[in-house]
């Protein structure tokens, strides 16, 4: 039924829409038209040829055939692929131009994990506001951030009251706490380090990123610790403490875990984070990522990770059909991260982030962390980035 008010608010839209009519006989209808493209939007299931019209940078309309004359300025998009502006929850901003560069990449929102703590969170929340993209932070539980011999081998390095005064200060930006636990960061302070990331993000009702794999403790005794909507990274590490049994076999605790609504990340990287072995066998027992992750570094520039869409590629080569593969890089991503809910969908109203990418045929070769080598037939390259209905 349709309220007085809403009826009111209604009338009024249509009359400020017949006003700009009447102003300009030539202004356009839309401000920016992408043209012809194969729009994939797992949001809607849909997958198709359309045009996706932009206005006032949100998406105006997903349609077949709309005139171009209705438009400012348009994309050609034929031949290419048309899909929200990719979401990248596992990245490392370590520099003023680092988002700008992901943005390059087609990436529209990205999460920066856990680089900094208490200390220097400053550093990470300034490139966060200078950022022509959506960027949002993880707090590392340590207050030092990441240091290269361990934050949490001193395990008073986790302050949980400081950690929930700075983040209480940043709520739009901090939206939640990484905790690195493997046995070169963290020891046998582990369990104790994800007791105080869950101590200082309880109250205030926000999620816990973990960094998986060669943990002192075994992966369940981790697993139990953690709540839903928090985050398992680097999923398809290999052993020890990865996430199938000495059979193989996913581990009974990691179903539990997923069942009870903890989500499991790719997190690619540089260091023991991912195998093609271990991403092969969750693969087979249809134990498929959430979301891919870049874990991006300035290192993994030229690295084994590159970019996003490298990352994304991988798992074309892994027998992923594209449509899921965008999914876990959109959608996901943004289910994923109560921060970014509005975002990886085309969906009319939504904001207008959009990436045009190009799928190209050929010999493309990836590597692992092992720096084993494969060669995959097909590549996801980004052609343009469209931020806030604004071409990047
Ligand atoms: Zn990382």
């Amino acid at each position: 039924m349709l309220t007085r008010r809403g009826f009111l608010h209604r009338a009024g839209a249509a009359g400020v829409a017949a006003l700009t009519g009447a102003r300009g006989l030539f202004a356009a209808k839309f401000d920016l038209l992408i043209r012809g493209g194969r729009v994939i939007d797992p949001s809607r299931r849909l997958d198709a040829v359309r045009d996706v019209a932009i206005t006032g940078g949100r998406i105006a309309a997903v349609d077949a055939n709309l005139a171009a004359t209705d438009a400012a300025a348009t994309i050609d998009a034929a031949g290419k692929l048309v899909v929200p502006g990719l979401i990248d929850i596992h990245t490392h901003v370590r520099s003023m131009e680092m988002p700008s560069i992901c943005l390059s990449n087609g990436v529209t929102a990205l999460l920066d994990a856990g680089s900094q703590g208490v200390d220097r969170i400053d550093e990470v929340l300034a490139a966060a506001r200078a950022a022509p993209n959506h960027v949002r932070i993880l707090l590392n539980v340590a207050r030092t951030g990441i240091l290269p011999d361990g934050e949490l081998m001193d395990i008073s390095r986790v302050d949980v009251a400081a950690a929930q005064k700075v983040i209480a200060a940043n709520r739009d930006l901090i939206v939640g706490v990484k905790a690195r636990l493997s046995r070169t960061v963290a020891g046998k302070n582990d369990l104790e380090a994800l007791r105080r990331a869950q101590a200082i993000t309880a109250p205030l009702k926000l999620p816990v990123m973990i960094h998986m794999g060669d943990t002192v403790s075994a992966l369940p005794d981790l697993l139990a610790l953690l709540k839903p909507g928090d985050i398992v990274t680097h999923m398809y590490a290999p052993p020890p403490h990865g996430i199938f049994d000495e059979s193989g076999r996913v581990l009974p605790e990691v179903l539990a875990a997923r069942k009870r609504g903890v989500w499991f990340d790719i997190g690619n990287g540089r260091v023991a984070h991912i195998t093609w072995a271990e991403a092969e066998r969750g693969l087979k027992q249809t134990f498929v990522p959430d979301t891919i992750s870049s874990d991006w570094t300035d290192a993994g520039r030229t690295d084994q990770v590159f970019d996003f869409p490298n990352v994304l590629s991988k798992f074309l080569l892994l027998g992923m059909p594209v449509d899921q593969v965008i999914a876990l890089g959109t959608m996901n991503a943004a289910r994923v991260l109560p921060a970014f809910k509005d975002l990886g969908t085309l969906r009319v109203g939504a904001p207008a982030d959009v990436a045009v990418l190009d799928l190209r045929s050929g010999g493309f070769e990836f590597v692992d962390n092992d720096n084993t080598k494969r060669t995959g037939k097909q590549k996801l390259f980004t052609r343009a980035t469209i931020i806030g209905g604004k071409k990047a």
